[in-house]
């Protein structure tokens, strides 16, 4: 796979220098808002850093529980502090004529993801509490055993996407997967397709779970008149070679190497104020752990672009058509306002796949070496 240079790539080629501009402002209200929503997310927490740890300390509660209801009152202020935002950005892809104006639809859209995500936040928050409390160096006991809880979630996250979707149609595009699946020596993956168009016009696939759990979801925003099914089946190949590649797995072995001194820079952080033990604390460990969370992005970010870089050569490799690769990216600039060329402080923070002339760049790069 070659690296992710852009070659020169002329982005005016690919692209008129109206789609170019439309890209670059929808882009920059994105990056306003998410600048916006993580400012008001860390003065949230900053109140409540002040406010919590009195009301925790005088409910009354054993340590586990106490830390079951500051870790919910976080949580939820957390979501209720971002929704405004998140509500904002719907608008904005509404305005730009990325689909419907929809809040209810988009609503219901998060609820399969929200209530596991909240349920692996609370058991996380239980166990650093609980093994805070007992032992000095907690962080060794914690550290496998949030790895296990990552894994387990990971793994079931592959059936709960499965029960958000439903079964691939169209005969033609089954054939395509059986036949893409024997190419990449993932035969028996279900690929399936979860209707989003309620709320967006995007575009997007992605892959969960692993081993018995794994499934390919296509939005069905990729399935309409807009893609070529040979643009289709890049999409398809691309989310078989994550699978090819293990990069659920690998990504849960990124977590086991960061979550040990993640955990002890938080006990550091919070040694002078009691330590993680104490539930009262909980407001500052999450600060603790947006700061940490920031601080890490480009390196999580710089990871998942390898990741992604890699399915998209394993998609040349198997699809052996550079020009419908170049078609669907193109497709993604116009049709989903992707930037070709996003600002680095944007790719190094925000992008977690390589940008849009990279991507060219790289079916360029396949189309030389095997022409
Ligand atoms: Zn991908």
């Amino acid at each position: 796979m070659p690296s992710l240079h852009l070659s020169g790539l002329d982005t005016q080629r690919y692209f008129s220098a109206h789609e170019l501009a439309r890209a670059r402002s929808f882009n920059r209200g994105e990056q306003a808002l998410y600048v916006l929503s993580l400012a008001a997310q860390v003065a949230a927490l900053v109140v409540l850093v002040r406010l919590l740890p009195r009301s925790v300390r005088s409910m009354g509660l054993g340590r586990i529980a106490s830390g079951i209801v500051a870790g919910m009152v976080l949580l939820v202020t957390l979501w209720f502090v971002a929704l405004p935002f998140s509500l904002v950005g719907l608008w904005w892809q509404h305005h730009w004529g990325l689909g419907p104006f929809d809040v209810v639809a988009w609503l219901v859209s998060q609820w399969s993801t929200l209530g596991p995500e909240a349920i692996f936040a609370m058991a996380t928050i239980v166990l650093l509490v609980g093994t805070a409390g007992r032992f000095r160096r907690w962080w060794l006991v914690a550290a496998p055993i949030v790895v296990v809880f990552a894994a387990f979630f990971a793994f079931v996250s592959g059936w709960l996407a499965a029960l958000a979707s439903h079964p691939l149609h169209d005969p033609a595009l089954k054939a395509d997967v059986v036949r893409l699946e024997r190419i990449e020596h993932v035969q028996g993956t279900p690929v399936r397709v979860q209707d989003v168009s309620s709320w967006t016009d995007q575009a997007n696939a992605f892959t969960v779970g692993f081993g018995p759990s794994t499934h390919v979801v296509l939005w069905d925003t990729v399935l309409d008149e807009r893609f070529s099914r040979a643009e289709q089946n890049v999409v398809i190949a691309h989310e078989l070679g994550h699978v090819r590649s293990r990069h659920i797995p690998k990504a849960i072995g990124w977590t086991a190497l960061i979550i040990l001194p993640t955990l002890w820079l938080l006990a550091i952080a919070t040694r002078r104020r009691g330590g993680v033990g104490d539930p009262a604390n909980l407001p500052y460990v999450f600060l603790v752990l947006t700061v940490l969370t920031l601080l890490a992005a480009p390196l999580e970010n710089a990871v998942s672009r390898r990741y992604e870089a890699e399915a998209d050569w394993r998609a040349l490799n198997a699809m052996r058509d550079p020009a419908a690769d170049t078609s669907l990216f193109q497709e993604f600039g116009r049709s989903s306002l992707e930037e070709a060329n996003p600002p680095l402080l944007d790719y190094l923070w925000l992008e977690n796949h390589p940008t849009i002339a990279q991507r060219i760049a790289m079916a360029q790069a396949w189309e030389k070496r095997n022409r």
